[in-house]
């Protein structure tokens, strides 16, 4: 059994914020928010880092794209704008290595990134 926060969230053994959650994926507040909207959207199944997806995980990078849109319309962000990331290894900014999407918006977002 993989020691991961995410899986751990996934499986109900820790309970986070949840804004959404489907039979593959679970959506929920960042602990330390970067944007007044700051949501992270998690598949179920563990995978590590973006270099670990292969074919088979095609469908679910797109759910959850499509499920940061919507978080971002019941959010009242999608107007105003809002911005979608996925970090990967620790030069890319990754702390949790369980991949995950960042919906951050309800402020200006400023580019490039830090
Ligand atoms: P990463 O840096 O891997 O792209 O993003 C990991 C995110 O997970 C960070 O924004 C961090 O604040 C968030 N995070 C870490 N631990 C917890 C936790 O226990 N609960 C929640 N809700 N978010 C967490
Ligand atoms: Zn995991």
């Amino acid at each position: 059994m993989i020691d991961c926060l995410f899986c751990k969230m996934a499986q109900g053994e820790i309970k986070p914020d949840l804004v959404m959650e489907t039979d593959e994926l679970l959506a929920f507040r960042d602990i330390n928010p970067q944007a007044p909207t700051h949501v992270l959207v998690v598949p179920r199944k563990h995978i590590s880092t973006l270099n670990d997806l292969t074919p088979a995980d095609a469908g679910i990078i797109d759910k959850m794209v499509l499920a940061a849109c919507e978080i971002a319309k019941l959010e009242g962000i999608a107007a105003s704008g809002y911005r979608l990331v996925m970090n990967c290894n620790q030069g890319g900014g990754q702390t949790v290595f369980h991949i995950h999407l960042h919906l951050l918006g309800g402020r200006a977002m400023t580019w490039p990134p830090g």
